[in-house]
C-alpha cells in the first residue's frame, strides 16, 4: 500500500530526498523495476524504482504491490514498489510501440521461432519480407525472425517465389514483447497482471 506517503503529504522535497534514496540502496536485479500497469490494469510498461516512486507520491499511481525494501525519507518511509498502476487510463499511442525496430524486439514477438520452418533457434536473424532490394521497408509488417538457413534459402525473393509461407502475419507488437525484453526475468509478484492480461 502506498497509504503511508499519502498521509505524510506530497510536497515536491518529499518526493526528491525519498526518490533520492532509491540510488543508495541496494539494487536486487529483479526489484529495480517496477511494473506499470493502466487503470484498467492492463500491462502498459517498465520503469525504474524512482519514478514509480514520484508517481506514487505525485498520487497519480497507487501500489500493488511491494518488496520488503523500505524507502526512508525524514518525514516518511514507503515500501519499495513491484507493480503500480496509474490512477487514470491513459491511451497508449501506437507510435510507442512502433518506434524501435530492433532485432531483440522482433525476436521476441516471434517468440525466438523462424516464422518461416517454425524452428526455434538461437542464432536467429531477422528477415525482411519484402527483400529491400525490393523496395521493402524497415517496418514492423515486413520484418520477422528468421533461421539462418531459411534467410539464405529465401534470398531475395518474395515468400510466394519461394514456396515459403509465413507461419504468421508480422505486425508491431503489443506492449508485453517490450516489457520481457525489459525484463527477461519476470518477477513472480508481476505474474498474476502479465498473465491475466
Ligand atoms: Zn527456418
Amino acid at each position: 500500500m502506498g497509504a503511508h506517503a499519502a498521509d505524510a503529504g506530497v510536497h515536491p522535497a518529499n518526493v526528491v530526498s525519498l526518490a533520492g534514496r532509491i540510488h543508495g540502496g541496494r539494487q536486487h536485479s529483479s526489484g529495480s523495476r517496477v511494473l506499470v500497469l493502466n487503470a484498467s490494469y492492463e500491462p502498459i510498461n517498465v520503469c525504474t524504482v524512482r519514478r514509480a516512486t514520484v508517481l506514487v507520491l505525485k498520487e497519480r499511481a497507487e501500489v500493488l504491490e511491494s518488496t520488503d525494501g523500505v524507502l526512508r525519507s525524514e518525514r516518511m518511509r514507503m515500501r519499495r514498489p513491484c507493480v503500480i498502476r496509474l490512477v487514470r487510463y491513459v491511451r497508449v499511442p501506437r507510435d510507442v510501440h512502433r518506434r524501435k525496430i530492433t532485432r531483440k524486439a522482433v525476436l521476441a514477438r516471434d517468440s525466438y521461432t523462424c516464422q518461416y520452418c517454425g524452428r526455434e533457434s538461437t542464432g536467429l536473424t531477422v528477415d525482411h519480407v519484402v527483400p529491400r532490394s525490393r523496395g521493402g521497408q524497415s517496418v514492423w509488417d515486413n520484418i520477422v525472425a528468421a533461421c539462418a538457413p531459411c534467410n539464405r534459402r529465401k534470398g531475395n525473393r518474395l515468400p510466394e517465389e519461394a514456396q515459403m509461407p509465413l507461419r504468421s502475419v508480422p505486425k508491431p507488437p503489443g506492449p508485453h514483447v517490450f516489457i520481457r525484453i525489459a525484463a527477461p526475468r519476470v518477477p513472480p509478484a508481476w505474474e498474476q497482471y502479465l498473465f491475466a492480461a
